[in-house]
């Protein structure tokens, strides 16, 4: 199975990546942060309980988000392999998640990880405010947030997958259609 992280900040392109991805090797795409949206969006109990984080552009609690990952991972048996896409974001939740696909026989093949400097991410996220609808976008002082969340809780995550030979690093900038060529030669040469 080719399991694939896609790693990076706020910003840095991973949900625009993760679909060219999902075509090209065929595999099911997770994005917690999707996940959460559609349960906001649909009033559900973990939608309800996950909103007051992302408002505010703090992690959801690791209990619940990895109890949503791994129930994710368990409606696809069929799949040929996963995205995962904004997950883990913590110690816990990269520790969770290589016990849980141990469990089922799997492993992550590869962390790609999308690096892009701050200013650009904020100039990126300023954008998509425009778009996107997401209330974590729209204020400076969330996005200021989430990517200072990112640097002390889920950038160390890297050091996991470093230590296992894993971790992949990747220019975030460019054209869109020049980073999915980086990212396909990455995944060509796992
Ligand atoms: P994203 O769509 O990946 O930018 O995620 C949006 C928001 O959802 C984040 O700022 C968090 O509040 C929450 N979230 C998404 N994935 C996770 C995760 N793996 N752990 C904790 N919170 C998450």
């Amino acid at each position: 199975m080719l399991n694939i992280i896609l790693f990076g900040p706020p910003g840095a392109g991973k949900g625009t990546q993760a679909e060219f991805l999902q075509k090209k090797y065929d595999l099911v795409h997770l994005s917690t942060g999707d996940i959460f949206r559609y349960n906001i969006k649909n009033d559900t109990p973990l939608g309800i309980k996950a909103k007051a984080f992302m408002d505010q552009g703090k992690l959801v609690p690791d209990e619940l988000t990895i109890a949503l990952l791994e129930s994710e991972v368990k409606k696809h048996p069929a799949a040929k392999g996963f995205i995962f896409d904004g997950f883990p974001r913590t110690a816990a939740q990269a520790e969770a998640l290589d016990a849980f696909l141990q469990s089922r026989g799997q492993s992550i093949k590869a962390m790609l990880a999308l690096e892009v400097p701050e200013d650009e991410l904020k100039a990126r996220l300023k954008e998509r405010a425009k778009t996107s609808g997401r209330v974590d976008d729209a204020d400076p002082a969330v996005i200021q947030n989430r990517i200072d969340v990112y640097r002390n809780e889920t950038e160390p995550v890297k050091s996991h997958y470093q230590a296992k030979n894993k971790f992949t690093g990747i220019d975030g900038v460019g054209s869109i259609s020049e980073i999915t060529e980086r990212l396909f030669n990455a995944v060509d040469n796992i």
